[in-house]
């Protein structure tokens, strides 16, 4: 059950930076994950996507 869980790290997609990190369940969401979330340094909502 918990080995579903793993932690991603969502990063910006127009500044880079590595903003939220959350985990996902891998059977729910076995795709890159892309939301929109709030950029601090650009200090608007940008498209964030998972990364490594
Ligand atoms: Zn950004």
């Amino acid at each position: 059950m918990a080995s579903n869980r793993v932690k991603i790290t969502l990063a910006c997609t127009e500044c880079g930076d590595r903003n939220y990190f959350l985990t996902k369940n891998k059977k729910l969401h076995p795709e890159r994950m892309e939301v929109k979330k709030y950029c601090p340094r650009l200090q608007k909502y940008t498209l964030h996507r998972e990364v490594k």
